[in-house]
């Protein structure tokens, strides 16, 4: 299993609030964003494992993995159900372009067919398919060549653009960046730091999933770990000063089932 290279990608964050604000990325990164609209469902939950996949999608699909061929038409390959063919422009027989960063072997390539016949032009995806001019299986096969002079990918290489937590996508300009700034109304740009990250397979399945479910999806995929950390920390902090608060209870009414929030309790009784 080949993996891709990763996309190197420049992430603008507050620390303050340890969100990230947008990220610089090039056509490389913005190539994966755009193929993520194309995946077909049942490709998204193939990749990140039904037990992964959000809403009930993971159960249809491993319903039809466990489905008997005996209750599918003859001619129905479950694999084209459960392995769609994604984004087959991407792919020829000789050269394979692969903006989800997925691992080369789980790409698929579409293969077409025709028939032997001189001038019997229809193509085919199965080679058992009959000719529709002489009836015989269309088994021969025919290489797709991607155009040479076209870009491969969506967008044009030149650009930088500017990705926000979000996902919205747009050309990077001092005024754009300015306006997103703007928008997040940051009290102290003194927490507003520079992050250099590396988006790979990983990063790029999380993505995916994150997604799907969330508005913060950047965020989520870069800097989890560390709101997990902050959230620890947060927790170990709100238990000391419980333990605090508690041991400022006067010890008639730390059994009562109304000091529940000692401080406060405490700030209405002093009232
Ligand atoms: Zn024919």
């Amino acid at each position: 299993m080949t993996t891709q290279k990763p996309i190197t990608l420049k992430l603008l964050v507050d620390k303050k609030s340890n969100r990230v604000l947008f990220a610089e990325a090039k056509k490389d990164f913005v190539d994966f964003l755009l193929a993520l609209s194309t995946l077909p469902l049942g490709y998204i939950t193939r990749f990140l494992t039904t037990k992964n996949m959000v809403g009930s999608f993971g159960d249809l699909y491993e319903s039809v993995e466990n489905f008997e061929d005996a209750y599918m038409q003859p001619n129905v390959d479950k694999d084209a159900i459960l392995k769609p063919v994604w984004a087959a422009s991407f792919t020829s027989s000789s050269s394979t372009y692969n903006p989800l960063l997925l691992p080369s072997d789980s790409v698929a390539t579409i293969k077409y067919y025709k028939c032997a016949q001189y001038g019997h032009l229809s193509i085919t995806s199965d080679p058992q398919t009959q000719c529709p001019y002489c009836k015989s299986a269309m088994s021969t096969k025919i290489n797709y060549v991607l155009p040479k002079t076209a870009e491969q990918g969506f967008v044009k290489g030149a650009t930088t653009f500017m990705v926000t937590d979000s996902l919205k996508v747009m050309p990077m300009s001092a005024i754009s960046s300015i306006s997103v700034l703007k928008g997040f109304n940051i009290p102290d740009l003194s927490y507003v730091q520079e992050m250099e990250v590396e988006f790979g397979t990983k990063e790029g399945m999380k993505l995916l999933k994150t997604a799907l479910q969330s508005k913060t999806a950047l965020s989520d995929v870069f800097l989890w770990e560390e709101i997990q950390i902050e959230m620890m920390q947060l927790d170990a902090a709100h238990d000391d000063t419980e333990k605090n608060c508690n041991n400022n209870v006067p010890p008639d009414l730390s059994t009562s089932t109304l000091v529940m929030e000692p401080g406060i309790e405490g700030m209405a009784r002093e009232d």
